[in-house]
């Protein structure tokens, strides 16, 4: 999956691949996206489509113009979760226009019912439980194993998570300025509170804050232990003088 960053709102950001596939003829394209390495998102379109489980419009093109397609990136993009990515793929699909994307919102009725009888096929339910007792078994072993992970990159991942600051300061300043921007009356409705609580806080002399608006705890204050100490050491203070 690659580096991971941050940002302000502490939402996990990770990098995309918005791809396309075409054969020497020219005419087909195909626009995907992906967040794993574009080789290794190529390897399972071909995979799937040997086990007939892909876009099936795709699966049909592949098998008419052949495995050895071409595919190339046109762009990366920082994203936080998976619409994000939608968003991107459909930006491209709206400026390019892949005749093969274009035809998988024309699927036929069997090309449906083809794609569901395989996709079942190749998730039987015994693999599916056996999927999860797995898992299940794994769970503590993978959650050790993150954790170390977790700890023995932290330094690395602090200079990165630094790299990262100093080359985007600009998109984060961004970022942070919509925040606030949508945050205003959140931000507004604080402060105002914390002053209406604050308003009567005053500095003792002896360095304590306290709440002067309110005359019990003002009283309970000159009786605490911090004041009345004060009050004695200006006392012995001002006698040896
Ligand atoms: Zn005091």
């Amino acid at each position: 999956m690659g580096v991971m960053y941050y940002n302000n709102m502490n939402q996990q950001e990770y990098k995309i691949n918005v791809y396309r596939i075409w054969w020497d003829e020219g005419k087909d394209l195909y626009v995907g996206s992906t967040k794993r390495k574009l080789s290794a998102r190529m390897a399972s379109h071909r995979r799937s489509c040997r086990t007939g489980r892909t876009d099936y419009s795709l699966f049909n093109f592949i098998k008419e113009n052949g495995y050895d397609f071409n595919y190339g990136l046109i762009k990366s993009y920082m994203v936080t979760c998976r619409d994000e990515q939608m968003m991107w793929e459909q930006y491209h699909l709206g400026l390019l226009k892949p005749n093969i994307n274009k035809n998988r919102a024309h699927r036929s009725p069997e090309y449906t019912k083809q794609y569901q009888d395989d996709w079942r096929d190749n998730n039987r339910v015994e693999q599916r439980e056996k999927q999860k007792i797995y898992h299940q078994k794994n769970k503590e072993i993978r959650n050790a194993k993150n954790r170390k992970y977790w700890q023995d990159t932290k330094e690395v991942r602090a200079i990165q998570e630094k790299k990262y600051r100093d080359s985007h300061k600009e998109q984060i300043f961004e970022r942070r300025k919509r925040y606030r921007e949508s945050h205003k009356e959140d931000e507004k409705r604080r402060s105002l509170e914390f002053r209406k609580k604050n308003k009567n806080m005053i500095v003792c002399h002896c360095g304590e804050r306290i709440n002067y608006g309110r005359k019990d705890s003002r009283l309970r204050h000159y009786n605490s232990k911090k004041h009345t100490k004060f009050q004695k050491l200006i006392k012995t203070g001002l006698k040896s003088l």
